[in-house]
């Protein structure tokens, strides 16, 4: 493929923990070329310079809007925060730019809002609370194991730095099991939590856990108990390059797609 026809890929939180890989990753790719970088407070400075490495020649651009109005990209790859997120979806949106969105935190409602506006203007966009494959068989071998054992608890551990909770991808796995098993609430009717909070977030009559702890990247344990057995489902990213293939599988699919597309599992069967 000529440079002509490379994807032009803008990142959006470049100078972040997945920003960098993501940075990282357009760079070993010949079919995509990293065109802007997107960061409030380092205008100008060569990315390069932020993820260690030689000058890239794409200097850090402050506003989401010149940058794109300026590199023209056929897509955004968006890893910053819940509060940014919508806004830069929106830009991304507005200027003819694919938004491939792998930030979590955006609720139901924002996701049903998005993907309504990309119906009316033919545009395609992904997000995925997960781009890890592995992740995303956790999440499908869950879905599969609730109908044939429906009491069930998810767990799932990150970095102390996360923001929103639960993660994205415990959302998603409790939204595939709850479509799955029949209708339960969980636990002796009469239980109570001594200190609140103790039996996690309730969801569809199961809890959810979430930890948060320094050494931890992302992991999640689907766990379901039956009469004399227990099944664990788990998953471990312990690198954060677990999630570069699948985002690089996003932005080839987003270019030709016409709609949002809400989970990486949509793209691979
Ligand atoms: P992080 O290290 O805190 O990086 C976020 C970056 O976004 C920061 O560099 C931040 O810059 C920047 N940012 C904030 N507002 C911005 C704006 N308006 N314009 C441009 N950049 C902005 O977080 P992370 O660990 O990379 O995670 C980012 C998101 O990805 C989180 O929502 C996380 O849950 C999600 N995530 C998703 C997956 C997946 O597979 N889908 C995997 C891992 C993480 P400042 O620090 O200067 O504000």
């Amino acid at each position: 493929m000529d440079t002509k026809q490379t994807i032009k890929v803008a990142v959006a939180g470049a100078k972040g923990r997945m920003g960098q890989e993501v940075v990282k990753m357009l760079g070993g790719d010949s079919e995509l070329s990293f065109v802007a970088a997107i960061d409030s407070k380092l205008d100008g400075v060569d990315v390069g310079e932020i993820i260690g490495g030689k000058p890239l020649g794409v200097p850090f651009v402050r506003s989401l809007e010149s940058a794109l109005t300026t590199y023209k990209p056929d897509v955004l790859v968006d890893f910053t925060t819940p509060q940014t997120v919508w806004e830069n979806m929106e830009i991304a949106l507005q200027h003819g730019v694919r938004p491939v969105v792998g930030t979590t935190g955006l609720s139901p409602e924002q996701i049903e809002l998005m993907s309504n506006t990309c119906r009316e203007r033919g545009i395609g966009a992904i997000i995925a609370p997960n781009f890890a494959i592995g992740a995303i068989l956790c999440m499908k071998f869950a879905q599969v194991a609730a109908k044939y054992m429906p009491h069930v608890e998810i767990i799932e551990l990150h970095h102390d730095q996360k923001l929103d909770a639960p993660s994205g991808t415990a959302i998603k796995t409790a939204e595939l099991i709850a479509e799955a098993r029949r209708e339960l609430r969980q636990g002796h009717p009469s239980e109570h939590e001594s200190i609140p909070g103790a039996r996690g977030a309730e969801y569809h009559g199961f809890r959810i856990h979430s930890v948060r702890l320094p050494g931890m990247v992302a992991h999640q344990e689907v766990l379901f108990g039956a009469t004399g057995q227990t099944l664990s489902i788990r998953h471990d990213s312990i690198s954060r390059e677990s999630f570069m293939p699948g985002v690089n599988m996003a932005i080839k699919a987003v270019m030709n797609l016409d709609r949002l597309v809400y989970g990486l599992e949509h793209l691979l069967d």
